[in-house]
C-alpha cells in the first residue's frame, strides 16, 4: 500500500486561542493545456456526455404493449429494461451483481492504473470538465478569471458571469432532464413537462438533479473529490508499487531551478503542472489524497520540456518500482542527459499480473459467469404458493380437511397462457381452484396473463376417513398443452394431530 499524502489545509485562526475547524477554500483557477492526455479526456468526455444524453432516446421493440424504449426503469411496473433483457423485482438480484462487478472493476482499475476512474468518467469530473470549458469560453483563460474576479463588479464583469451561470443552468437542466427521461418514456415525459402536464414529482425531481449538477459542478467542483466523496480515503488501499500513477520524476527534475541555469536537474520550477491542476495542488510533493490522477500537469509539463528541447515525460505515468530503480541508476550521474539516460534506462515494463490483479480478475470472472449461466437459465414462468395461515386448516361439517393457498403465476412472455394445475401428494388429496374451470381430465386450467403476475386461490381437500400425518408435503406442477412441465413448486398440507 502506498502512503499517500493528505494535504493539511492552513487553519484559519478565529481568536487567538482557538484555531479554527474550517479551512478556507482557495479558488482554483485551471489554465487550459493541450496534449495527448487532454485529447483523451475530451474523447472519453464527449463519449460519457453522449451516452448519457442520447440513451433514453434509443427505441427497441418488445411487441405490443410493451415500453420501446431501450433503456428504462419502469417504476410503474416494477420492470427494468435494458434492450432485450427485462429485469424483475425478484430478480433484483442482477443489481447486485451488477455493483459487485462495478466494485471489483474499480478496484482492479485502480491496482492497475491509479485513480483513472476520479480522473477519465466519474460523473463529477466530466460534468465540472465540461462546466470549467463553458467558463473558459466566456470569462477566458486562468489570467483572464483571476483578473476578472478580481475587479470590481461592473456591467463587463456581470455580463460575462451572467452568461457563463446561464450556460452552467442549462447544462444542469439537460442533466437534470435526461435523467428523469431514464424512469419514464423520454418522449412523453419532455413533451409533458414543456406543457406543464408533468406530475409534480417530475418537476420535484428535475429541480433536484439541476440543481445539483449547477452546484457540484459549478460551484463545488474539486471540494467534491477532496472532502465529500470516500474514495480518495481508501483508494490508497488497492494501490501498490506496481500500480501506474501520476507521478513526478523527482530523480529527474531535482535540484529545480532556472532552465539556464547550471548544475540543475529538468524541472525549471515554471508551475505550468500546477497551474493545469484542477484541484490545485503540486504534483512535485508526491502522491497527494486530492491528485485526482487526470494527467493534466503530464501535457502541462511535457509542453514545457518539448520548448525546452528536453526528452518529455518529467511528470508521467509510473509505477514506485521504477521511480526507486530510476532514482537508484540515476543517483551517481550530475544532471542532464546522462542522467536522464540512466534513469530511463532502469525502468521496466510495469507488472500488470500480480496476485492481488489475478484476484480481482477472478472474482470478476466468477460474478459475471453465475450472472450470465443464472440469466441464460432464466425461466420465463414462475410459479409462487403461499399457504393461507389463518386458520391453519378448516374441518367441514362432513369431517374433511381443508387449506387454502394464494398462488402466483408469474408469467414473463408478452403471450397469455394456460396450464393445467396437477397436484401431487398423497392418495385422495384433491384440489379445486376458485373460478378456473376443468381440462378434459379434470384438472383446473389456469392461466397467465401476459407480462404480468396473476393471483389464484386454490383448495385442496382431505376427504373424511383419510388418515394422514399432521403434516404433509404436497407439489403443484403445471402442464402446458403438450403435457409437458411448464414449472412447479412445493407447499404443505396441514391437519389435526392423528
Ligand atoms: S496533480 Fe496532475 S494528475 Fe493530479 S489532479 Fe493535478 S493535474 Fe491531475
Ligand atoms: S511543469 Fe514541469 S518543469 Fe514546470 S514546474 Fe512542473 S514539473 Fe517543473
Amino acid at each position: 500500500m502506498l502512503e499517500i499524502k493528505a494535504k493539511v489545509q492552513p487553519a484559519v485562526a478565529t481568536t487567538a486561542a482557538a484555531p479554527s475547524l474550517y479551512a478556507e477554500h482557495r479558488k482554483v483557477y485551471p489554465k487550459a493545456v493541450q496534449g495527448t492526455v487532454r485529447r483523451v479526456k475530451w474523447l472519453i468526455l464527449a463519449l460519457c456526455l453522449g451516452l448519457y444524453y442520447v440513451v433514453p432516446w434509443l427505441r427497441f421493440d418488445r411487441g405490443p404493449g410493451a415500453p420501446d424504449q431501450a433503456v428504462l426503469v419502469d417504476m410503474h411496473n416494477a420492470r427494468l429494461y435494458f434492450f432485450w433483457i427485462e429485469i424483475w423485482p425478484q430478480e433484483v438480484y442482477y443489481l447486485t451483481g451488477l455493483l459487485i462487478l462495478g466494485a471489483i472493476g474499480l478496484f482492479m482499475a485502480t491496482s492497475l492504473f491509479g485513480r483513472v476512474w476520479c480522473g477519465f468518467t466519474c460523473p463529477q469530473t466530466v460534468w465540472t470538465d465540461l462546466f470549467m470549458q463553458v467558463e473558459r469560453w466566456v470569462q477566458g483563460d486562468r489570467n483572464a478569471r483571476i483578473k476578472l474576479d478580481a475587479q470590481p463588479w461592473g456591467f463587463g464583469k456581470l455580463v460575462k458571469k451572467a452568461i457563463t451561470h446561464a450556460l452552467w443552468l442549462l447544462i444542469a437542466a439537460a442533466t437534470g432532464g435526461a435523467w428523469i427521461m431514464y424512469f419514464a418514456d423520454a418522449p412523453t415525459i419532455t413533451r409533458q413537462m414543456l406543457e406543464g402536464t408533468a406530475g409534480n414529482q417530475v418537476y420535484f425531481f428535475f429541480a433536484l438533479f439541476t440543481a445539483t449538477t449547477y452546484v457540484l459542478a459549478g460551484w463545488a467542483r474539486e471540494q467534491v473529490c477532496t472532502y465529500m466523496c470516500p474514495w480518495p480515503r481508501f483508494q490508497a488501499a488497492m494501490l501498490d508499487e506496481n500500480s501506474l500513477v501520476v507521478t513526478y520524476r523527482e530523480w529527474r527534475g531535482e535540484p529545480r531551478g532556472k532552465a539556464r541555469a547550471q548544475g540543475i536537474g529538468d524541472c525549471v520550477d515554471c508551475a505550468a503542472c500546477v497551474n493545469v491542476c484542477p484541484t490545485g495542488i503540486d504534483i512535485r510533493d508526491g502522491i497527494q489524497m486530492e491528485c485526482i490522477g487526470c494527467g493534466l500537469c503530464i501535457d502541462a509539463c511535457d509542453d514545457i520540456m518539448q520548448r525546452l528541447d528536453r526528452p518529455r515525460g518529467l511528470v508521467g505515468f509510473e509505477t514506485w518500482t521504477n521511480l526507486a530503480a530510476s532514482t537508484a541508476a540515476a543517483a551517481p550521474c550530475a544532471p542532464g542527459p546522462e542522467r536522464q539516460r540512466a534513469g530511463m534506462a532502469a525502468r521496466r515494463v510495469p507488472r500488470f499480473i500480480r496476485a492481488r490483479t489475478l484476484v480481482y480478475l477472478a472474482v470478476l470472472t466468477t460474478v459475471a459467469g453465475v450472472m450470465l449461466g443464472s440469466y441464460l437459465m432464466r425461466t420465463t414462468l414462475t410459479l409462487a404458493v403461499i399457504r393461507e395461515r389463518a386458520p391453519l386448516f378448516v374441518r367441514l361439517s362432513d369431517g374433511a380437511v381443508r387449506n387454502a393457498y394464494v398462488l402466483k403465476l408469474a408469467n414473463k412472455l408478452r403471450d397469455e397462457t394456460q396450464y393445467a394445475l396437477v397436484l401431487e401428494g398423497p392418495r385422495g388429496l384433491t384440489i379445486t381452484v376458485q373460478d378456473a374451470p376443468l381440462d378434459a381430465q379434470g384438472h383446473p386450467l389456469i392461466g397467465s396473463r401476459a407480462d404480468g403476475i396473476t393471483q389464484w386461490r386454490a383448495l385442496i381437500t382431505a376427504p373424511p376417513g383419510l388418515h394422514l400425518p399432521e403434516s404433509v408435503g404436497v407439489h403443484f406442477r403445471l402442464l402446458n398443452a403438450e403435457g409437458h412441465e411448464a414449472t412447479s413448486t412445493g407447499s404443505v398440507f396441514l391437519g389435526p394431530k392423528p
